[in-house]
């Protein structure tokens, strides 16, 4: 039982899924000081850290994390929140198809308040353009069934944990002949960008906290060029509490003693080979190809693209856009908040300008957003009710 924790054994007790039953279990306060106490010994000199995922983020700043690490443990927040990295040309050419006539617009919601440069999908729906929320693709495929004489456009944004399925409903509409059903495919590769932003050096990375839910679908393996290449330190991490405070201490452990390497701090959810059903469904619809990424570019080989078997559904082949030349919020520094080289605290726009009720840009927005989790919890969050770092570490000494 989860009760039984002791000293450092205590890190692979929390990776077995048999012994915790309970999610509760994952936010135990005393097993969260217990593990930062394990950090707090191994940790001998600063490393830095970069929680890919925007969820990380939420949850390091929402459960207090960083009050619980010793100061030689720095977190990064990067590119990991699929609202944020979707370039802004990519928006414009959504907002434009919202405007068409004939056409439902289906998306997530958190995508209708972006700004993109001259409009948002808020303001085309205020506009009279017929722009849908969405719980899943597959509402947007039931939409399209319902709407024979429209046609039903979903927005696929996203990393690997959403392709499968956007892949799922496209077969499904070829099965039952849904020909008004199409998607945008703007979904994104997660190692891909990781390497971008270790060969561009802007950001000296130690380790990296890898994505659970995107890794159940890849697995561990497309993450072993990193360690390998780049000398940095993989571990994935679900989103819970003990799951992130466990995936930092094997980071830790693994920087101190020289050994880069992929770990899993999540084996309950992920398999090394991932999750082939879901590879297979992505591989029938889906090729790979360059993607835009707002703040980084146009990455190559970052990015999904609908096969030309299946180009009746490609919104992309269906539709010719013309765009103007696109500008990006002013004075937003989404896109180095997004590259990890800033934190929303040196946004000037910060809490003045740009709130929730009042985004300036997608990372505001977004529920995964940084600035989102910043403004939230702010940096002294701490809901394992201990008030100051000092505190918890003058306890362990
Ligand atoms: Fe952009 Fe607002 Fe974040 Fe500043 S605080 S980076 S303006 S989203």
């Amino acid at each position: 039982m989860i009760g039984q924790y002791r000293g450092s054994a205590d890190s692979e007790r929390v990776t077995r899924s048999r012994v915790v039953k309970f999610i509760d279990e994952y936010r135990n306060s005393d097993l969260a000081k217990k593990l930062a106490r394990t950090i707090a010994s191994r940790s001998s000199r600063p490393v830095r850290i970069m929680e890919f995922c925007g969820g990380h983020t939420h949850a390091i700043l929402r459960y207090g994390l960083r009050q619980l690490l010793p100061t030689t443990v720095e977190t990064k927040s990067g590119p990991g929140c699929p609202v944020c990295v979707t370039a802004t040309p990519d928006l414009d050419k959504a907002i434009a198809i919202a405007h068409l006539p004939n056409v439902i617009t289906t998306t997530f919601g958190d995508m209708m308040r972006v700004p993109g440069s001259y409009s948002s999908l808020q303001q085309a729906k205020a506009e009279g353009g017929d722009v849908r929320t969405v719980y899943s693709v597959a509402d947007a495929v039931d939409i399209a069934r319902a709407n024979r004489q429209k046609l039903v456009v979903f927005l696929g944004i996203g990393f690997e944990t959403t392709a499968p399925t956007i892949a799922a409903a496209i077969l499904k509409a070829r099965q039952e002949k849904i020909a008004n059903f199409s998607v945008l495919c703007l979904n994104k590769l997660t190692p891909p960008v990781m390497k971008a932003l270790l060969d561009s050096g802007e950001v000296k990375l130690d380790g990296i906290i890898c994505p659970g839910h995107v890794s159940v679908i890849i697995g561990s393996h497309p993450y072993e060029f990193i360690p390998r290449n780049y000398g940095v330190s993989c571990v994935i991490s679900g989103f819970e509490p003990l799951d992130i405070l466990l995936c930092i201490e094997k980071l830790v452990t693994q920087i101190e003693n020289g050994t880069p390497t992929v770990e899993s701090a999540y084996t309950r959810g992920v398999k090394p080979e991932g999750n082939k059903r879901a590879l297979q469904l992505m591989e029938e619809v889906f090729e790979i190809d360059d993607a835009n990424w707002r703040g980084i570019g146009i990455v190559p080989q970052s990015g999904l693209r609908i096969k030309s078997n299946y180009e009746e559904f490609d919104a992309d082949k269906i539709f010719s856009i013309k765009l103007q030349p696109s500008r990006e919020p002013k004075g937003c520094r989404c896109g180095d908040i997004i590259r990890g080289a800033a934190t929303p605290l040196e946004c000037s726009l910060f809490k003045t300008i740009c709130t929730p009720e009042s985004p300036v840009g997608p990372c505001m927005v977004s529920s995964e957003g940084a600035c989102a989790a910043y403004y939230l919890y702010g940096t002294e969050a701490n809901s394992f009710g201990l008030s100051k770092t000092k505190k918890l570490h003058s306890e362990t000494k």
